[in-house]
C-alpha cells in the first residue's frame, strides 16, 4: 500500500500512538501519501471516545509540527473522519476552509450527534433504512470525499445471510457514490477487529455500479498501517475482481 486515507491516533482515546509515530511508520513502509483523519471533535463533546473539542488547538499545533518535520519525505494530508450531522456542517466547513483540514471521510457511526441510533448496535429494518438515508444525504452535500466502511451497519446485524433491506440500502448508497463520484472504502479494520465487514456479497453488489475504491487501514495503532489485514483487504478486492486506486487524487504522480 503506498497511500492511506483513514488514520486515527491516541487523540481519539481509543487509539494508540502519536501523530508522528504514524507518519514515521508510513515513511518506513514506503508510503507516498497519508491522511491523518482523526474522528472530528464536536462542541459539547457528545461522544466520550473522541478528541475533546477543547483539545483541537493543541492537536492542530502538534500536527503542524509533524508536517513541518516530514513534508519532504511524504505527502501528508490533514483530514477528519466525520458523521454527516447537518448542524455541524458549518464547523466542518470552517475546519476545511480556515484550518486546512481538506479531506473529510464520511463515517456514519451514529444517526445524530446527541445519541440517536448507534449503527454498531443490534438493529432492525428501520435503523438500516435510516443509516442509508443519512449516508445518502451526507454524500449528496458533495462535501465528503471518501465513504468509509459503507457496510459497517452489518455489525450486530449480519448473521450469515444478507436480508433484502440491507441489499436495497447498499444499492442506494452505491448509486449515490457513483453519482457523486465518491470512492468507496475497503476497510481493513473490519477484518482486523473480526467484524462482518467488508462483506463479500455487498461488494459483489457494488460491482453493478461504476465506482472507485480505496483500501484503507483505518489504523488505530501505527503497526496497523502495514499489518496482515491490509493484505487480507487486498486479497478480498482481488477475489472480487475489484481494482482499488493507488491514490485518492493524481497529485502524487506529479509530486514523485
Ligand atoms: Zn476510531
Ligand atoms: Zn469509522
Amino acid at each position: 500500500m503506498i497511500s492511506n486515507y483513514h488514520t486515527h491516533t491516541r487523540w481519539c482515546r481509543h487509539g494508540t500512538g502519536e501523530i508522528e509515530d504514524y507518519i514515521s511508520k508510513a515513511i518506513e513502509l514506503g508510503m507516498k501519501e497519508i491522511a491523518i483523519t482523526e474522528h472530528v471533535p464536536l462542541k459539547g463533546n457528545p461522544d466520550s471516545s473522541r478528541m475533546l473539542f477543547e483539545e483541537f488547538n493543541a492537536y492542530n499545533r502538534e500536527f503542524d509540527q509533524v508536517i513541518e518535520k516530514y513534508q519532504e519525505q511524504i505527502n501528508i494530508i490533514k483530514g477528519f473522519e466525520a458523521e454527516y450531522y447537518p448542524e455541524e456542517m458549518e464547523w466542518y466547513r470552517y475546519l476545511r476552509e480556515v484550518r486546512g483540514y481538506e479531506l473529510f471521510v464520511l463515517g456514519q457511526h451514529r444517526s445524530d450527534r446527541r445519541g440517536g441510533i448507534d449503527y454498531f448496535a443490534p438493529k432492525g429494518e428501520r435503523e438500516i433504512r435510516l443509516y442509508g438515508d443519512k449516508v445518502i444525504e451526507g454524500l449528496s452535500t458533495g462535501f465528503f470525499e471518501i465513504l468509509a466502511h459503507p457496510d459497517m451497519f452489518l455489525t450486530n446485524h449480519y448473521n450469515g445471510r444478507l436480508d433484502e433491506v440491507s441489499k436495497e440500502t447498499m444499492k442506494k448508497i452505491f448509486k449515490t457514490c457513483e453519482k457523486e463520484n465518491v470512492p468507496v472504502e475497503i476497510n481493513a479494520n473490519g477484518f482486523r477487529t473480526g467484524r462482518p465487514y467488508p462483506n463479500q456479497d455487498i461488494f459483489q453488489i457494488s460491482k453493478e455500479y461504476d465506482l472507485r475504491y480505496l483500501i484503507n487501514a483505518d489504523a488505530h495503532d501505527p503497526k496497523a498501517l502495514g499489518d496482515e489485514y491490509i493484505l487480507e483487504a487486498e486479497r478480498f478486492a482481488e477475489s472480487l475482481g475489484i481494482r482499488a486506486d493507488a491514490f485518492l487524487k493524481n497529485l502524487c504522480e506529479v509530486c514523485y
